[in-house]
């Protein structure tokens, strides 16, 4: 049974969906004002995680993840780069899926509505919520009205109105009832993108396209809704309670939120200087590396940025990959001896399998999960030092398979591993390379005679230079 830790009831709770063996998701995506950074890639990695997990588990997911095309910060950018807002959209979206696909996000079947193609919509859900009384025009804008909801506002962040009045940062203006009121519609200024409505010219407030968007896809009943934590409030709180008094109905069951990324122990951020861009850091490192840095943590803790801790991801990932190389290189050479060992390492993947699987199941927690595989990468380690003998063939083969599946469809991590080279083919590569290098001292090219040399024996390949020939042999 799959257990979720929901912050709606501060609870860890059993999944159950609301339909059978479906499930419905709905994670906020990012306003594509600007090229994504790290803290946006969390997210996207882990919801990914969890619908591979879901889909592994035999449900089937619809995820919805929209982009915020339209806003105040998307206006601002027009205006700096001189272009259009479709524009900044149309750029950034572009850059959002370059810069995803290195971190290998399963986009297939995932829907990924745009807030301007929904307008409509948003404008039949502010008229019901004023119609029914949970919300008021003022001066061309449209405010919701938290006094006909008071009751329930806040339940998701746990705190009460007169908390959330003085603790959080919220914009106070005279078009207000109450501080706490927020925007569904705004009126637009001069020279700004628009939409004709009922108050006149204006666009949709931020929080309302995902109250429209997971109701166009999901229904008024869904399952999963995540984010990120700092989008508990106002954000979440505010899609509640739209969605609840437009819709009816119970909205998402299940609120999960994923935890920042720090730099050296601090909050990323602008104005500290210490801020990534996801294509920054995949200049450096591989996507999967990326990813599995990221599911190395469990979501809702924070998790440290740094070159120390990306390198050692990259360690360990190497480590998965170089027990699948040697299992391909030690399945080349079956011994036909008794095997004392077989029945321990059969029991130790057992055991891995399970721990996997309860690991997940107990709210995604992809750290121990991953703890799992190490440990049966460390059995067959040690199991592997004596050879694979007739009887464990097929046991290694079901383990190698076992961990590709694990780490490829349901962590989304490519495992890079090749086959032994054939060793004809690198004797020859490496006669080839002598060639050359012989040719290059013949022009005087001493440094790339030197490089190849170099090369050669960093890769553990001693050249000898004769006065005739040159030879060459494997150092030990
Ligand atoms: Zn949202």
């Amino acid at each position: 049974m799959i257990k979720i830790y929901n912050t709606l009831t501060q609870k860890l709770e059993d999944f159950k969906t609301v339909e059978p063996n479906k499930v419905k998701m709905y994670v906020c995506g990012p306003t594509v004002y600007n090229y994504i950074h790290i803290g946006n890639a969390r997210p996207a990695v882990f919801y990914d995680t969890v619908r591979r997990y879901l889909e592994y588990k035999g449900y089937e997911v619809t995820y919805v993840q929209n982009f915020t095309d339209i806003d105040d910060k998307m206006i601002n950018r027009a205006n700096e780069e001189g272009i259009e807002v479709k524009e900044v959209a149309k750029k950034y979206i572009t850059a959002y899926f370059e810069d995803t696909a290195k971190i290998n996000l399963k986009e297939e079947g995932m829907i990924r509505p745009k807030a301007t193609e929904n307008i409509k919509e948003m404008i039949k859900l502010v008229k019901d919520l004023e119609e029914k009384g949970y919300a008021y025009a003022s001066e061309g804008d449209v405010y919701f009205d938290i006094e006909k909801y008071k009751e329930n506002y806040g339940e998701l962040s746990h705190q009460k109105i007169d908390e959330l009045v003085s603790g959080a940062r919220i914009e106070v203006n005279d078009k207000k009832k109450n501080p706490l009121d927020f925007t569904l519609w705004k009126a637009a200024k001069e020279g700004e993108p628009f939409w004709g409505s009922p108050w006149g010219k204006g666009r949709p407030g931020w929080h309302l396209e995902c109250s429209v968007m997971s109701y166009k896809f999901l229904g008024k009943d869904f399952d999963i809704h995540g984010g990120g934590q700092d989008l508990i409030f106002p954000h979440h709180e505010n899609e509640i309670a739209q969605s609840k008094c437009g819709y009816g109905g119970n909205f998402a069951r299940y609120w999960m939120h994923n935890g920042y990324i720090n730099i050296k122990g601090e909050k990323m951020s602008k104005s500290k200087n210490n801020f990534f861009l996801l294509r920054e850091v995949l200049e450096k490192y591989e996507g999967r590396i990326l990813r599995f840095f990221i599911l190395s943590s469990h979501y809702r803790k924070p998790i440290d940025f740094s070159d120390e801790e990306l390198k050692m991801a990259e360690q360990g990932l190497r480590r998965i990959e170089n027990t699948l190389i040697r299992i391909d290189e030690e399945l080349e050479n079956i011994k036909d001896i008794q095997d004392e060992n077989i029945v321990e390492l059969e029991k130790t993947y057992e055991n891995s399998i399970a721990k996997f699987e309860l690991s997940m199941d107990e709210d995604f927690n992809t750290a121990k999960a991953i703890g799992a595989i190490f440990e049966l990468v460390k059995s067959i380690n040690i199991y592997l030092d004596n050879g694979i003998t007739k009887e464990g063939k097929e046991t290694i083969i079901n383990i190698k398979n076992y961990i590709k599946k694990v780490m490829i469809d349901v962590l989304g991590i490519d495992i890079k591993y090749e086959k032994k080279i054939d060793s004809n083919l690198t004797k020859d590569l490496i006669e080839f390379l002598l060639e050359i290098r012989i040719d290059a001292k013949k022009e005087k090219n001493w440094e790339l005679a030197d490089k190849i040399r170099e090369k050669l024996n960093n890769l553990g390949v001693e050249i000898k230079d004769g006065k005739d020939k040159t030879t060459w042999n494997l150092k030990n």
